[in-house]
C-alpha cells in the first residue's frame, strides 16, 4: 500500500470495504481467542476413563488414592512429571489440576510469607515497588498473576532465542526489587519459540540481587510438538548446577494440554531446600489433592514415551490447523510485506506483527465482524502494547471449516486497517 499512488490507494480502500461489509453480511460468530484443545483432541483421552472401574486397585506403591495422604502425590504420578520434566522426582510435588493455580500460590507463598525465611514481599513492598520481569509478547494469564499479587509488571523483549538476556541480568543483578521473570521456555506463548542452549544457561547462571528472586519456568508446553524434528529445551536445573547455583528456579507444567484441561495434574519442581519451603506452605492450606485422578493419569501414561505417542495423535490433529493459518496469511497478506508471523513448531499459537498502530484496529473489525481474538495488547503488561502491532491467533479449537472463514475475516481486517494506516501518512 505504501508504493501505491494516491488514486491507487484510495481504489484499493474501497473494494477492501467493500469485501469487509460482504464478509459482515454473513453474520458469522467465531472464536480464535483461547488456547483450548479441540473437541477431536480432548476426545483422544476418553479411554482415560475407562483406567479405572469400581473393581479396580486403587493403591498406588503402597499408597490408598482413595483417601486422605501422601500430599506430595502419588509415587507413579510423581514419576511422570518428573519424566516428562526430566528432573529429578524427589523435588517434584503435585498441586491440584491446574499449574496456573500453583503459579500464583506460590507467587502468593512468596508475597505473604516470604520466600525461605526471607522477609514477606507485602512487607518489602512498603519501601517501594518490587517488580516481576514479563518477557513480552507472553502469556496475559502470567502477567495477571503477578499483578494481582501486588507486583509491578516490567516488559522484557523477546527475540527469537528467548528474553533479551542483557537486559534481564541487568535488571536482575541490579535491582534488589525484581522477584521474579515468567518464562514459557519452550514453544512459548505466544511466540512459538524455544529458549536457546545460551539463553538457558545464562538465565541458569543469573546471580540474582534479591536473594528471594526466583525464575518462574513454565514448561506448559514441554510435550506439545507439531513436527517430527521438535525443538529441544536444555533441562534448566542441570543447568543450573553447572553454574553452581542452587536455589533459583520453580518449574511448572500440567496435563491441561495433553488430557483434559483442567481435569488432569499439575506440578513443581524446585531445588531441595525450596521444594521443602514450597511443602511447608501447601501443607497449610489442603491435606492432600485428588490422587484419583492421579491415579488415572499414571494407569493411562505410564511414562513420558507413552505421553510423547498420545500427544503425536494430538499433533495430527493440530497440524492442519497450523498449516492452514499459514496458507491463508501467506496467500493473503504475504505479498504485501506489511505483517509478519511465526511459524512454530510446536505448542497452541500463531504470533502475529500488523504495521505500528494496526493491532487494536484489527481486533476491533474482526470483533465487528463476529470473529472473536485475544485482545490486541493482552500479550503485554497491562494490556499495552507499546507499538499496537502484536495479535495471538489461536487456532486449536474451531474445526478447519471455521478456521478458515475465520482467517478470512482476519486476513480482510488486516488489509483493510493497513490500507488505511497508510493512507491516513499521507493525509
Ligand atoms: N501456562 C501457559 C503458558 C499456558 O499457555 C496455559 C494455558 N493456556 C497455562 C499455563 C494454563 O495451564 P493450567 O491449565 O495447567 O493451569
Amino acid at each position: 500500500y505504501e508504493s501505491m499512488t494516491t488514486e491507487e490507494l484510495d481504489a484499493a480502500i474501497a473494494q477492501l470495504e467493500a469485501d469487509v461489509e460482504r464478509l459482515r453480511a454473513k453474520g458469522l460468530s467465531l472464536d480464535m481467542a483461547r488456547g483450548k484443545p479441540s473437541p477431536e483432541q480432548v476426545d483422544l483421552s476418553r479411554p482415560m476413563l475407562d483406567a479405572l472401574a469400581s473393581t479396580s486397585d486403587l493403591t498406588d506403591g503402597g499408597v490408598d488414592a482413595a483417601n486422605y495422604g501422601c500430599p506430595d502425590g502419588l509415587p507413579s504420578a510423581r514419576a511422570l512429571m518428573a519424566d516428562i520434566l526430566d528432573v529429578d522426582v524427589a523435588n517434584v510435588v503435585l498441586g491440584g489440576s491446574s499449574s496456573l493455580n500453583i503459579m500464583s500460590d506460590v507467587v502468593l507463598h512468596g508475597w505473604v510469607k516470604g520466600v525461605r525465611g526471607c522477609e514477606p514481599q507485602v512487607l518489602q513492598a512498603q519501601r517501594g515497588p518490587l517488580k516481576f520481569l514479563c518477557p513480552s509478547p507472553g502469556y496475559d494469564r502470567h502477567f495477571a498473576v503477578s499483578a494481582n499479587a501486588g507486583f509491578e509488571n516490567v516488559p522484557v523483549a523477546m527475540g527469537p532465542d528467548g528474553p533479551d538476556m542483557d537486559e534481564v541480568r541487568r535488571l536482575v543483578e541490579g535491582d534488589p526489587a525484581v522477584k521474579g521473570i515468567w518464562c514459557v521456555p519452550k514453544y512459548s506463548n505466544p511466540t512459538g519459540i524455544t529458549y536457546s542452549d545460551e539463553t538457558v544457561r545464562r538465565m541458569a547462571a543469573l546471580k540474582p540481587a534479591a536473594p528471594d528472586f526466583r525464575i518462574f519456568w513454565d514448561n506448559a508446553y514441554v510435550v506439545h510438538d507439531l513436527t517430527d524434528t521438535p525443538d529441544e529445551l536444555l533441562e534448566v536445573f542441570g543447568a543450573v548446577a553447572e553454574a553452581g547455583n542452587d536455589d533459583l528456579v520453580y518449574e511448572f507444567a500440567s496435563t491441561s494440554k495433553v488430557t483434559f484441561p483442567g481435569s488432569g495434574i499439575a506440578a513443581v519442581a524446585a531445588s531441595a531446600a525450596d521444594a521443602d519451603d514450597l511443602r511447608a506452605w501447601f501443607g497449610i492450606e489442603r491435606v492432600c489433592c485428588d490422587k484419583i485422578t492421579q491415579l488415572a493419569h499414571a494407569r493411562w501414561l505410564p511414562n513420558a514415551a507413552a505421553v510423547r505417542a498420545h500427544m503425536a495423535e494430538q499433533a495430527r490433529v493440530l497440524r492442519p490447523r497450523f498449516e492452514l493459518v499459514e496458507r491463508k496469511l501467506t496467500e493473503g497478506l504475504g505479498e504485501l510485506g506489511c505483517a509478519t508471523w511465526s511459524h512454530p513448531k510446536g505448542g497452541y499459537f500463531v504470533s502475529f506483527d500488523g504495521p505500528e498502530g494496526s493491532a487494536k484496529a484489527i481486533v476491533s473489525l474482526a470483533a465487528e465482524l463476529g470473529v472473536k481474538m485475544t485482545g490486541a495488547g493482552a500479550t503485554w503488561p497491562y494490556g499495552c502494547d507499546p507499538r499496537d502491532t502484536n495479535i495471538r491467533i489461536a487456532p486449536s479449537y474451531p474445526t478447519l471449516d471455521d478456521l478458515s472463514a475465520a482467517l478470512d475475516v482476519f486476513v480482510a481486517c488486516v488489509r483493510l486497517v493497513s490500507a488505511r494506516l497508510a493512507r491516513a501518512k499521507r493525509a
